[in-house]
């Protein structure tokens, strides 16, 4: 198994396959309520990644996670019931040979072990550097770039604690989606006015990760700003988010062989 804790080596872990492409998702906000964007998923899963060695998820795949004990939801819960087949439609690409590496988002923060192990899928910090195709590259789901939002680092700061994770989980199934409804309609309102700088990554935060991690490539999400940007120290690469029941279908995937980073759609 591949320690994830630090860093993953690809021709270190001796891939099966060196060949084979790594890719990239992010943001794909996933519920009950976005059906045409959930067959998005099932056929990228089930079909794209067939290609694939590994998949890297980074960050926000749920639009919202309250807790891994959804999964023990009742049948009748669509909540639950949708929890339980998504993480089912995950867990068939390690049957088929296929890593899945999952990194949480600020939407997702709470995916914890017991989703990872249904999932068939092994959880990433973030920020987290792998090595792959002679490549450095450090990933991140993003928000912890945007610091010119500082009341979102404070939450974030907070929403990352342990002891408050505990307390939240410690509250009843119901209060937490109360709390999480809530949540999800205050950011629907800011994602509005997202175009502001203010939600964007700052260059001192993206430079620092840059030097910090000591790459030159850098894959990361949350902007939803897809794009290549050529930055001072090296090359940044902005997953698209998913969104198909909306009236301009968007969404796509990054691909990384031994040519480089590609965009492609889905
Ligand atoms: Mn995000």
């Amino acid at each position: 198994m591949i320690d994830t804790k630090t860093s993953f080596d690809r021709e270190a872990a001796g891939a099966a396959n060196k060949a084979r492409p790594l890719f990239f998702i992010a943001d794909l906000h996933l519920s009950e309520a976005i059906p045409k964007t959930v067959a998005a998923f099932e056929h990228f899963i089930e079909v794209t990644a067939n290609d694939a060695d590994s998949v890297f998820i980074l960050g926000d795949l749920f639009e919202f996670w309250i807790g891994d004990d959804i999964l023990d939801g009742p049948a009748t819960d669509a909540r639950a019931d949708f929890a339980r087949r998504m993480t089912r439609l995950m867990h068939t690409l390690s049957e088929r040979g296929i890593g899945l590496y999952v990194m949480h988002g600020n939407r997702d923060f709470l995916l914890g072990k017991r989703f990872m192990k249904d999932a068939g899928a092994l959880p990433l910090p973030d920020p987290f550097v792998i090595t792959a195709f002679g490549k450095r590259i450090v990933l991140a789901h993003g928000d912890g770039l945007c610091t010119a939002d500082r009341a979102y680092q404070g939450f974030r700061a907070f929403a990352r604690n342990r002891f408050a994770q505990r307390l939240f989980l410690a509250l009843p199934l119901d209060t937490r989606l109360g709390i999480g409804q809530r949540m999800r309609t205050k950011s629907e309102g800011s994602r509005m006015t997202g175009i502001k700088a203010k939600y964007d990554v700052t260059r001192k935060a993206v430079s620092e990760l840059f030097i910090k991690s000591r790459t030159n490539t850098l894959i990361h999400g949350h902007t939803h700003r897809p794009a290549m940007h050529r930055e001072v120290e090296g090359v940044r690469w902005v997953l698209p988010d998913w969104e198909l029941d909306a009236n301009t279908p968007r969404g796509g995937y990054l691909r990384l062989d031994d040519e480089g980073v590609r965009a492609l759609p889905l």
